[in-house]
């Protein structure tokens, strides 16, 4: 694969950056992932929003514009030939040339590594048949609405789930779900309600949430945006999660627990199929 680093297109073997970059001794990066389904950019815009949104979080200054940012996606997306997949953006505050936990002082450019990586998207088994998630303590940080590499907590967490014999896990936090490990969780709760968390520090902000949300208030399907304890989720009539690379998934198990009927519910279903239709 051709990767991009600082203002090259790299052969991955290539592609390096310092042992003192930021990103790497103290997690000081966020990223992006976007989806490409047919060759194309989805919710780009909406991507690079957050990604803007995230580094003035941070004081993290951008390198280059949203415009720049765009062409290396498509250089990418046409150099690599990729038809279905994700462009991984990761921007970091630098090589300090030091271990310092303070910000470097002016000067130390941002580090900006994109890579492209295949994946079916469209033909994915787990959206057929729906996936088996655990419960599992949310012990991340006060500031999940920011979108950084610090992903230790989720990789814990999803390993754990692989070793209880499920697909994924969502987190817990107070009783409450706050979000899937690497997504954003719904129910259709027993008023037929499509029930999600509402935005806070608690979460990230998803993007295919967002676009889930829309979906369905053209569809005439209520909305509440308000927390649900683990009893709510488990008597649901559907639960799905959802992320740029998953889109919609259903979720028949949790903690061994079946939810409805065990199989895909209608309502992910439906926002799937929409979903996927406008990105033609
Ligand atoms: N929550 C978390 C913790 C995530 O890691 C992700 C995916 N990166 C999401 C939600 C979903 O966000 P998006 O729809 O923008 O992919």
């Amino acid at each position: 694969m051709i990767t991009y680093v600082n203002g090259q297109f790299l052969p991955e073997e290539q592609a390096s950056v310092s042992v003192f970059d930021r990103g790497f001794l103290f997690a000081d990066a966020v990223y992006e992932v976007t989806a490409i389904i047919n060759g194309k950019l989805i919710d780009f815009e909406h991507h690079m929003a957050r990604l803007q949104r995230s580094c003035k979080e941070l004081q993290l200054l951008m390198p280059c514009s949203v415009a720049e940012l765009k062409q290396i996606h498509l250089q990418l997306i046409q150099q690599n030939s990729l038809q279905e997949g994700l462009i991984y953006l990761q921007l970091t505050r630098g090589n300090a040339k030091v271990r310092d936990f303070l910000y470097p002082e002016t000067g130390t450019k941002p580090t900006l590594v994109l890579f492209a990586q295949q994946m079916n998207i469209i033909d994915s088994v787990k959206a057929k048949t729906g996936i088996k998630v655990v419960t599992v303590e949310d012990i991340r940080w006060q500031r999940c609405d920011i979108k950084t590499v610090s992903l230790l907590a989720a990789s814990m967490a999803k390993e754990f789930a692989r070793q209880q014999g499920a697909d994924d896990a969502v987190f817990i936090k107070d009783g409450y779900i706050t979000e899937g490990s690497s997504s954003n969780c719904f129910i259709v709760n027993r008023d037929n309600q499509l029930q999600t968390r509402g935005l806070s520090n608690i979460i990230l902000p998803g993007i295919t949430r967002r676009a889930v949300i829309e979906l369905a208030g053209e569809q005439g399907i209520e909305l509440i945006e308000k927390a649900f304890t683990l009893d709510d989720m488990l008597a649901a009539k559907e639960v799905f999660i959802t992320s740029a690379t998953t889109l919609v998934w259903p979720i028949v198990k949790v903690n061994n627990q079946v939810i409805g009927k065990g199989e895909p519910g209608e309502i992910a279903i439906r926002l799937r199929e929409i979903y996927l239709q406008k990105t033609q």
